[in-house]
């Protein structure tokens, strides 16, 4: 399924011209737009699913192992030091295009690029009620 509003869609069925790295029957990889880093790119399937909650599991695992290769390559022609591959779901997590889509973010040395987080304590009480619902407990 295609969503007509969706600009991920047109980019990824080439309605929307885009700098494409890679394509197959099931993804267009691009260039990021306002790239965090040098070769910052996104691996986007051709059909539409908000996010990863929707996506079927084959294109789920097909996208992963695709940023690898994707990355392989990538990491001889910017020559980075290191790599985050991410992916955001929902406003609060950072999406801000709701067409599921992988980020593969080469990163160097003191980039400061920013994708650090505070980090917490794990809580007592919480951890219990989260391994008890896994069935741990
Ligand atoms: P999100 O915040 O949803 O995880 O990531 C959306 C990403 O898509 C951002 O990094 C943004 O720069 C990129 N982006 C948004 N619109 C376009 C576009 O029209 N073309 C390309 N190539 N990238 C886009
Ligand atoms: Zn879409």
């Amino acid at each position: 399924m295609k969503d007509e509003n969706c600009i991920f869609c047109k980019i990824a069925n080439g309605e929307i011209p885009s700098a494409t790295i890679y394509e197959d029957d099931m993804f267009r990889v691009i260039l990021d737009i306002n790239p965090a880093s040098k070769g910052h790119a996104l691996i986007l399937p051709k059909e539409h699913y908000a996010n990863i909650f929707e996506v079927p599991e084959e294109t789920a695992a097909r996208s992963i192992i695709l940023a690898r290769k994707i990355m392989t390559k990538m990491k001889d022609v910017v020559r980075c030091d290191g790599y985050n591959l991410l992916q955001n779901n929902g406003p609060s997590a950072g999406q801000t295009v709701f067409h599921y889509h992988v980020h593969m973010i080469p990163r160097f040395e003191g980039d400061n690029i920013g994708l650090k987080w505070k980090t917490g304590e794990l809580d007592d009480a919480l951890r219990d009620r989260i391994l008890e619902a896994f069935g741990q407990k």
